[in-house]
């Protein structure tokens, strides 16, 4: 059996894990560090990045996060989520997992653009392109050489392609939110990343 967390602090939470179970999956809102216990993987939902860190001091959840995510279980960030998954993020009092290695300029898109659609190219998704929602999302300044780039999009404002979903060895994150679409083939990416780390629940 396959368990996924979903940090469950704030945002849309209750969203990915709508979706989680129409794959069939158990899911588990994650509170505290003992809820981490047994996970396949974790989800790091939508939200507000600096609600998200102040509530992560209060639920003193830095370390326990931080310490699933070096076991290597796959983990998964949205929006809010990689701005906490990221080496670096700017205008964050807070500290971030430094789980990927890159660098994120908050609410950059502009105010023009704070919230906006696109069909991406997602070659790892195969088929259709895939409709991305963004809202206040954050930019992807720069990544380093251990990260794989799986979506961009064009920001015609900065004259260049900025990466949208990303990678960097079981943990991946994207700038936009497949939990607020019927599309569930980033999910299913994603529970296939869990599959075969071999971290399955059932096979501990
Ligand atoms: N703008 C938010 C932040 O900086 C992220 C928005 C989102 O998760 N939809 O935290």
């Amino acid at each position: 059996m396959t368990i996924i967390g979903v940090l469950a602090l704030q945002g849309d939470f209750i969203e990915h894990e709508s979706m989680l179970r129409r794959l069939g999956v158990v899911t588990r809102q994650v509170r505290s560090a003992e809820d981490l216990r047994g996970l396949d993987g974790l989800i790091i939902p939508g939200g507000e990045s600096t609600t998200f860190c102040r509530l992560m001091e209060d639920f003193k959840l830095y370390e326990p996060v931080g310490a699933f995510v070096k076991t290597g279980a796959p983990v998964w960030g949205t929006c809010a989520g990689m701005i906490v998954l990221a080496r670096n993020a700017s205008d964050l009092d807070f500290p971030t997992l430094e789980a990927l290695d890159m660098e994120i300029l908050r609410n950059a898109y502009g105010r023009q653009v704070d919230s906006f659609e696109s069909d991406l190219d997602v070659p790892e998704l195969g088929g259709e392109p895939f409709h991305a929602v963004f809202i206040r999302a954050p930019v992807v300044a720069s990544v380093g050489p251990g990260v794989e780039v799986m979506a961009s999009t064009r920001n015609d404002a900065a004259g260049r392609d900025e990466p949208v979903a990303v990678r960097q060895g079981s943990v991946i994150a994207t700038s936009f939110h497949p939990e607020l679409t019927n599309d569930e083939r980033f999910h299913r990416y994603f529970l296939d990343l869990v599959r075969s780390s071999g971290r399955s629940a059932g096979s501990k």
